[in-house]
């Protein structure tokens, strides 16, 4: 029996390294320190803040138990999400972004795209033996030990409630546990960074939503939002709030990112910032030159999709050549832990996470290919003096407090309970 019992070790521990080997090393990893790191990271709770492959698994009927390495979305992006690589990214709770873009502003259907979404999310969780619907803290520590992983649901714009609170009430009941207040536009409740206010940060309205959430126990989502909205919401919340997916200004002075002003106030908040990995964000280069880029081959591609109008793919695969004819200067996995290096300073460790925007980007800090490669975080955080205990709170442990809080926050409540029935008409379309 021993014999067989170490053959299957021994079997067991080879087949584990190569299965380990498939992740990308960095090329001047040390080897010793690489080997720690995939330890630590396999230990850890690891939570993801933003993750958009919720749009494939609508749009292309998507199923995460098929291989996403060579498949791309309808725009030419390749896919970072499926559960083998979530498994080799040692994920323990992925925020499935229910994302709801601003143009419904104009055209309607923001919480039908919602709904489309969250049940395509809770079919993959049904459907795979791996996966697991997960809704509170307990619920995601009880997930790691059944080696399964979460799926859990954020959503990416405020209006995808249509200016309901009752609405709300129902995305917290389907298991929605935060919410972006805004996307990339100003709405009727909320002012986006880099566009016009509307409401001079939150208006009343968007001050009850914020009331409301924390009664439900949802978190406040602070990516997207202008600085205001940010301030307005740290007033006013009584819980912790979170940037889902976003870095931080100090090392990149983007509008998509979290002032040291507002960092300063997370300690006493409890909030996390969780970094986001979009190479534009994390880096002012990287930014600039595919800003200038993009100015350069506007009238070529104005001309391509003018050529191909009728031929998705062949616009797309024009596209891609011409990108690649140009290509810009990417920032690598180590810009990250910049991003956490500097939360760490204003705010301290206790308030930085990861949030990554797999899915939902068309580049990822080199040589990240997608969702298998987030030890190259952990390693990065190592070999940079970070504790086992600070690695922990990064990847997942902040995010659960601040979690946990949330819930102690609304308490033993009914969801109906002594809820706003406060609302404002549907957004107006044209
Ligand atoms: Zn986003």
């Amino acid at each position: 029996m021993k014999t067989t019992v170490f053959g299957f070790a021994l079997l067991a521990s080879l087949f584990l390294s190569i299965h380990l080997s498939a992740q990308t090393m960095p090329a001047d990893a040390d080897p010793a320190l690489w080997a720690r790191a995939l330890k630590v990271h396999k230990k850890a709770i690891i939570v993801d803040g933003h993750n958009d492959i919720t749009g494939p698994m609508v749009d292309m009927d998507f199923n995460l138990a098929e291989d996403s390495t060579n498949r791309r979305q309808p725009s030419g992006e390749a896919l970072h999400t499926d559960i083998a690589r979530l498994k080799k990214g040692g994920m323990t709770g992925e925020f499935m972004s229910i994302y709801v873009s601003g143009s419904t502003l104009r055209s309607g259907g923001a919480m039908r795209r919602a709904m489309d979404l969250i049940d395509a999310t809770n079919r993959e969780a049904e459907r795979h033996e791996d996966l697991i619907t997960c809704t509170t803290a307990a619920e995601i520590r009880r997930a790691k030990k059944q080696d399964k992983i979460c799926l859990l649901m954020g959503i990416e714009g405020g209006y995808a409630i249509e200016n309901s609170l009752y609405a709300l009430r129902n995305f917290y009941r389907l298991g929605v546990r935060y919410m972006t207040l805004t996307h990339n536009v100003s709405h009727d409740w909320a002012d986006a960074h880099g566009d016009q206010p509307k409401n001079n940060g939150l208006s009343e309205f968007g001050k009850e939503v914020v009331a409301e959430m924390n009664r439900l126990g949802m978190l406040v989502d602070i990516s997207h939002v202008s600085e205001k909205v940010m301030s307005d919401a740290l007033d006013i919340t009584k819980a912790p709030l979170i940037a889902s997916h976003s870095g931080a200004r100090g090392v990149n002075d983007h509008t998509r990112n979290v002032p040291d002003a507002i960092l300063k106030r997370l300690p006493q908040n409890g909030g996390v910032i969780m970094v986001v990995f979009y190479p534009s964000f994390l880096d002012e280069r990287t930014r600039r030159e595919a800003t200038e880029r993009s100015a350069k081959l506007r009238d070529q591609i104005a001309a391509l999709r003018e050529r191909f109008k009728d031929d998705q793919p062949g616009f797309v695969q024009a596209e891609t050549e011409l990108m690649a004819a140009n290509p810009v200067y990417v920032t690598d996995y180590k810009r990250i832990v910049d991003h956490i290096d500097h939360i760490k300073t204003v705010a301290g460790i206790d308030h930085a996470g990861l949030g990554s925007d797999f899915d939902g980007v068309d580049v990822l800090p080199t040589p990240m290919k997608g969702v298998e490669d987030l030890p190259l975080v952990t390693y990065e955080m190592l070999r940079r003096g970070y504790t086992e205990q600070e690695v922990r709170k990064v990847l997942g442990e902040n995010f659960l407090r601040a979690l946990a809080q949330a819930e102690r926050v609304a308490g033993n409540r009914q969801v109906s309970g002594q809820g706003s029935l406060k609302k404002l008409a549907p957004p107006k379309t044209n």
